[in-house]
């Protein structure tokens, strides 16, 4: 099976819209011919047409009948065995690849830790496309890259990255040489988008507001369930929203931004002594949230009270966020997620004081994975967009 490189389908044809429509509705589970038709608006003997369309491109299959009285209808559900979508992502510590089916269950994963600043941008994506052809059983019908920084989704291009220290960096262009695929089958997006879409798709709510816990604090916003990015992309950054007039200065040149004190680093330095294992970098993120979490079950005075003012900062940041965006939920993501149980509570409250304020709030289900998971449902969404893209070889 093979991603169709020459003979490509017309995106905006009626057809590949309908196409497009059926694969869609499948997305959430298998459906009758009857069912299609109704929730694509597509008649049901247009619905046959297309269906044995799919059936020959390998992308769907007869998944027995719909339980129930008179006659049975017969259902059918996604397939698309031998269709992949890779997702990559960069933390300024970490390099992942991850390979799902259409469905999005994972199909293989890998890892790795390494300096990613220190390594340098093409080096970097060396060993990026290096873990990508490990976990790969066969060519990607899509690809999406998670990066820490601010990013022109459009161009395909990471504008910013302060964590990484690069500025303009066409990593689809040269992701794409690398993978040996067309530079339109790689999408990049921001870290807190790709959490904020693997939340909504993955049943969080249509109208939300992500944020982001990290080496930096970010955002994202899905309304309608669509990425909301801004006239630049750069919406939801909200790591600069001044919580506290004589706080610490910034890396912006500010004073008292939420960054200032949310991300990670600040946390753990107002959670024990210089010096302490919990700011071993050797232990990643999980780890030196797991100790952190373990002190404060063990009520460490001063863990609890880093943690509580952390919930503290963030209310009153998303008290504005919830003013201005008005989201149905927030959802706590990144290394906030892990402390869901001590940071849930301080902002409700926060945003309970406010007129305003009637978001719920609720930790990421997903955690540390929520980017990597979006990146995958963003890397499908090629084909789920145009599934003439995929035919099964005749070999
Ligand atoms: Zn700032």
């Amino acid at each position: 099976m093979a991603v169709t490189g020459t003979r490509r389908a017309d995106p905006a044809s009626p057809r590949t819209a309908n196409l497009a429509a059926i694969l869609r509705a499948l997305r959430a589970g298998p459906l009758s011919r009857t069912q299609l038709a109704a929730r694509c608006g597509v008649g049901k003997s247009a619905v046959s047409g297309l269906l044995a369309e799919l059936a020959e491109r390998g992308l769907v299959r007869a998944a027995g009948v719909l339980p129930g009285n008179g006659r049975p209808s017969r259902l059918v559900e996604l397939d698309g065995e031998g269709a992949y979508a890779l997702a990559l992502s960069i933390e300024a510590d970490r390099l992942s690849a991850v390979v799902t089916d259409l469905a999005g269950h994972l199909l293989a994963e890998h890892a790795e830790t390494v300096d990613v600043a220190a390594l340098g941008l093409q080096r970097c994506l060396d060993e990026l496309a290096h873990l990508a052809h490990r976990v790969l059983p066969g060519p990607p019908v899509g690809v999406a890259i998670s990066v820490p920084g601010l990013v022109d989704s459009a161009a395909a291009v990471l504008r910013f990255a302060p964590a990484l220290r690069w500025r303009d960096a066409e990593i689809a262009g040269l992701m794409a040489a690398r993978l040996n695929l067309p530079v339109e089958a790689i999408a990049v997006d921001n870290e807190a988008n790709l959490g904020a879409l693997a939340e909504s798709i993955e049943g969080a709510g249509s109208e939300l507001f992500y944020l982001s816990g990290g080496t930096a604090v970010g955002g994202g916003l899905v309304s309608g369930g669509t990425i909301l990015r801004g006239a630049r992309g750069f919406a939801g950054e909200v790591g600069h929203i001044a919580v506290d007039p004589i706080g610490e200065r910034c890396s912006c040149g500010r004073t008292g931004c939420l960054e200032t004190k949310a991300n990670l680093a600040a946390v753990l330095r107002a959670a024990a002594a210089p010096g302490d294992p919990l700011h071993d970098p050797a232990l990643g993120v999980e780890g030196r949230v797991a100790l952190l979490k373990d002190r404060i079950r063990r009520g460490d005075q001063r863990a609890v009270t880093a943690v509580h003012e952390l919930g503290v900062a963030l209310g009153v940041a998303l008290s504005t966020v919830v003013d201005v965006l008005d989201p149905e939920v927030v959802v706590l993501g990144g290394y906030f997620a892990e402390l869901g149980d001590w940071l849930v509570e301080p902002v409700r409250v926060e945003l309970a004081a406010r007129p305003l304020g009637h978001a719920r709030v609720v930790p990421s289900e997903l955690g540390l994975r929520a980017p990597l998971r979006g990146a995958a449902h963003l890397a499908a969404e090629r084909l789920f967009a145009n599934p003439a893209l995929f035919e099964e070889a005749s070999v």
